[in-house]
């Protein structure tokens, strides 16, 4: 049997078919319908009938989207205004007549790099996406661990640890969550820029630090170098409350070779006693993995 994977996000809507064994068959993109819930369900629906049509098939469906999607498959996000409060995962499995897989798109990510044949063994890992936005998945033997309201793994909205405030003097930001001081204003890719202007430098993007960094510059090496005495930290409070196997970094700022060598230091240094960080790995499945990760999500609902 086939597995449909839905990539959904704030501007276009990607399908990818999966044969058994992960291969991709074939995938199309559309534009994300995001103001009128009724042509987003329609949208879904012709993009699965097409694939039903083309593969002669009646595939398994699983689709990550950002946001908190609660138990009840209710949607809050607010890249598809048109999902808010809709009951999408009911309205989905009827419409489409068949059990649908929903799951938010980090937590799609970490189940697809738990699943990757690197990781396989590893009883916990945690995947944690630095991006526009920060966030994790935990997966436990292979199965997301979504908690009481289904919230686990917002850790981008704990607070900045007082001993990197204090040393960096970094003023609390306010978070788009409505929080004050959440590590998302400070490893985000925005918060990298952030950091970069609190430190005095004029970086506008984070690629050119990132270049810098490849040319020894200094001024790129200490705002790195801050960048993971902070991710250092926030990765060192993850292990001590979960202890993975493994962490997997997703992101644009996972693509930074750099960060692997260094981090497990920056987060020793906030361990304590003899405790050893985890493996840092870069994803296996690069920026496929959320897709990927719908789809194993929405083989799970089928079997
Ligand atoms: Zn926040």
């Amino acid at each position: 049997m086939l597995m449909y994977g839905f990539d959904v996000g704030g501007t276009k809507i990607e399908i990818k078919i999966f044969d058994s064994e992960m291969n991709v068959l074939d995938s199309w993109r559309v534009p994300t319908p995001t103001n009128d819930y009724s042509v987003f369900i329609s949208t879904v629906q012709q993009m699965v009938a097409k694939a039903d049509k083309k593969f002669s098939d009646r595939s398994s469906v699983g689709i990550g989207l950002p946001g908190v999607i609660d138990k009840e498959g209710r949607v809050t996000t607010v890249n598809i205004p048109c999902l808010c409060g809709k009951q999408l995962l009911k309205d989905l499995v009827q419409t489409l007549n068949r059990n649908v897989g929903l799951v938010n798109d980090v937590r799609a990510f970490a189940l697809s790099e738990a699943m990757a044949r690197e990781n396989y063994h590893s009883e916990t890992v945690l995947g944690v996406v630095l991006g526009t936005g920060v966030a994790a998945g935990l997966c436990i033997n292979g199965q997301i661990h979504l908690g009481k309201a289904a919230v686990a793994g917002e850790i981008g909205h704990s607070c900045i640890h007082a001993t990197l405030q204090q040393k960096y003097q970094f003023p609390i930001q306010q978070c788009n969550c409505g929080l004050l001081g959440c590590y998302e204003k400070y490893l985000s890719g925005s918060g990298l820029l952030f950091i970069s202007q609190h430190l005095g430098f004029d970086y506008v993007n984070t690629r050119d630090i990132v270049n810098d960094l490849n040319c020894d510059n200094p001024n790129a090496k200490e705002v790195i170098s801050c960048y993971l005495d902070c991710l250092g930290q926030f990765l060192a409070q993850q292990v001590l409350a979960f202890d993975p196997d493994v962490i997997v970094l997703g992101g644009g700022l996972s693509n930074i070779d750099f960060l692997y060598k260094e981090i497990p230091h920056y987060i020793e240094q906030y361990l304590f006693g003899d405790l050893k960080s985890p493996q840092i790995l870069p994803p296996q499945h690069g920026d496929s993995s959320g897709v990927r990760g719908a789809a194993l999500a929405g083989r799970v609902e089928n079997n």
